[in-house]
């Protein structure tokens, strides 16, 4: 079968490697209906960490082709939304829904002998614990959006949680990609009164704007914090949702934060410590986050994507076949493209 492999930075390919099958009872295989390319896939894409021959994706909707002998709830023929972790389903950081850090857990498109999503087809573990199946027929129109349910929506939705937003909060969103997007819609969602999106694609601002944004910051460093105690009676906000990963990005949360307020995290940080402890700390500052546990949040948020109350699959701006999944990483890194949706 086909699938796209990463071989080393600005080198991604479509190569043929071996059919997914089933290696374990509590297997499925599925095949691939819609995926799409992550902003996170274009660090390796830049400058690594890089595994030679990595099978890349980790977000995709599928149709289940197999089961193994011990899965239950699973049947082929569901459509089905595969997480960016698989899990079991059973453990107790499961049943905490805290799936991505379930004791027999992993995440797709890592390099691992895990497979890839921007493929034909892959093998799913804990099939059970790991999939959702969806009330719709791989053709329905909200599929767009039903895929945001393997990543961005969640992730965005996991960053305003873990940043406490509640109704009436003033929250700062910082990165204008497919997450810091959803990450505007979770916020609205969720009853903030003032969303500030920190970005500097006027497309993108434009779409955050139409998503429930109030504000828009532009700026960056000193003319930024600036700008958002300004916009907040000097204050701060309540909520910052960092959805970038940088070290600028984490320094920008904790100085536009305000007493009390929280920063949740879903940026891959790549940063090693922690800016102003002692300011996050005498401002009581909660610093949260992490990957989301997408599979926890499914339930909360596929009726409102059925019942057109959110609409987050607008990120999606392209759509490719497998062929063209390498000038889709080009397009996402060259920033021609917000996100890109692949049709195996
Ligand atoms: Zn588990």
């Amino acid at each position: 079968m086909r699938a796209t492999v990463m071989y080393k930075a600005h080198d991604v390919q479509i190569a043929d490697v071996p059919d997914a099958a089933l290696h374990n009872p509590t297997d499925a295989v599925i095949r691939v209906a819609r995926a799409c390319i992550c902003g996170s896939d274009l660090w390796p894409y830049n400058d690594g960490p890089n595994v030679s021959g990595q099978q890349m994706g980790h977000e995709a909707i599928g149709v289940v082709e197999a089961v193994g002998s011990d899965v239950r709830t699973v049947k082929p023929g569901q459509v089905v939304v595969m997480p960016f972790a698989y899990s079991d389903g059973t453990c107790m950081f499961c049943g905490d829904g805290l799936q991505t850090s379930c004791v027999h857990g992993g995440f797709f498109g890592q390099g691992t002998e895990i497979g890839g999503a921007q493929a034909e087809a892959l093998c799913i573990p804990y099939a059970d614990g790991t999939l959702y199946p969806l009330p719709v027929g791989e053709d329905d129109a909200l599929m767009p959006s039903l895929l945001t349910l393997a990543d961005v929506m969640g992730t965005g939705h996991h960053a305003a949680l873990t940043a406490g937003v509640s109704p009436g909060d003033s929250v700062a969103v910082i990165g204008d990609g497919a997450v810091g997007l959803c990450g505007v819609i979770a916020a609205k969602r969720l009853g903030a009164e003032q969303i500030i999106i920190m970005g500097r694609h006027e497309d993108r601002i434009a779409l955050a704007k139409e998503l429930g944004a109030t504000d828009v910051v532009s700026e960056r460093g000193e003319e930024a914090y600036e700008r958002v105690r300004a916009l907040t009676g000097g204050f701060g906000v309540n909520a910052v949702l960092e959805c970038v990963g940088t070290e600028q990005a984490i320094g920008t949360s904790t100085a536009i934060v305000r007493p009390g307020g929280g920063i949740g995290r879903v940026g891959v940080p790549h940063y090693d410590t922690i800016p102003a402890a002692q300011e996050t700390f005498y401002q009581n500052v909660s610093v949260a986050g992490g990957p989301a546990p997408v599979r926890a949040y499914i339930d909360e948020l596929l009726p409102d994507i059925m019942e057109g109350r959110i609409e987050p699959g607008r990120v999606f701006d392209r759509t490719v076949d497998l062929d063209g999944v390498p000038d889709g990483y080009r397009a996402m890194n060259d920033r021609e493209a917000l996100k890109v949706m692949v049709r195996p």
